[in-house]
């Protein structure tokens, strides 16, 4: 799928507000993420661009990530001592994770409010959000597997 311009014009606009430096490996760091759908790490966003910009390092991508995630235009998804993922669908949406290949799809389904709400209500806590997974083996695994049978 290709980028659409406008995102990336306007997540463009949010760094320039923020007084945030746009190198080109910033801005490509950026393209990237909008124009991949499979939420990557960053070794994968290192791998993907490495033939382009020959001197950048992996504490580079993550330096970029950090800054992106600092004014609001990435989301970072931790999973224990696995690497993160990173996602710059910043709107409400729930994920699915393939069990095989470890890519993760977004999906829309209306926010589950009463589930913080009732959580709220039987532990006492104070809820900050919630995060839902759900976890299979997506089409491409599926095709994948089925060849070697
Ligand atoms: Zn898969
Ligand atoms: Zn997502």
């Amino acid at each position: 799928m290709a980028v659409s311009e406008e995102r990336l014009q306007k997540a463009i606009n949010t760094l320039k507000k923020s007084g945030v430096r746009i190198t080109p490996q910033r801005h490509a760091v950026l393209e990237y993420l909008l124009n991949s759908m499979i939420h990557p790490t960053a070794d994968e966003i290192y791998k993907a661009l490495e033939g382009k910009f020959p001197n950048m390092s992996v504490a580079t991508v993550y330096n970029n990530l950090r800054v992106l995630r600092e004014v609001g235009l990435v989301r970072e998804l931790t999973y224990g001592d696995s690497s993160s993922r990173f996602d710059c669908n910043t709107s409400d949406h729930y994920h699915i994770i393939c069990n095989e290949c470890g890519k993760i799809v977004d999906f829309h389904y209306p926010p589950l409010d009463e589930v913080e709400a009732l959580a709220e209500k039987v532990t006492g806590f104070d809820v900050s959000h919630h995060r839902l997974e759900v976890y299979g083996i997506c089409d491409e695994c599926k095709k994948i597997a089925s060849q070697k049978h």
